[in-house]
């Protein structure tokens, strides 16, 4: 069996790269938002209907605010502030 060499997997152009998509800056960041476990409407936002919390593609948020929405939530949840 003569084995198929793969074929080198050419770009799809018709798809942006990464580096030229449009830069999206954290909401937390544009409104200066302090996260807080006080604040379940806003922590509301980062956490599926299953009660899971929003990985940072789907959120938008940066490292630093997702690590501060993450503990944030897990207080909460604590304090059954949310699921
Ligand atoms: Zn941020």
């Amino acid at each position: 069996m003569v084995k198929k060499k793969r074929e080198k997997t050419k770009r799809d152009s018709t798809r942006p790269r990464m580096s030229e998509m449009p830069k999206r800056k954290c909401k937390l960041c544009e409104d200066q938002v302090q996260v807080d476990y006080k604040q379940p409407e806003l922590l509301r936002r980062f956490i599926t209907e299953r009660g899971k919390i929003v990985g940072r593609h789907s959120s938008g948020a940066c490292a630093k605010h997702q690590r501060e929405i993450t503990r944030a939530i897990k207080r909460a949840r604590i304090m059954l502030l949310v699921r």
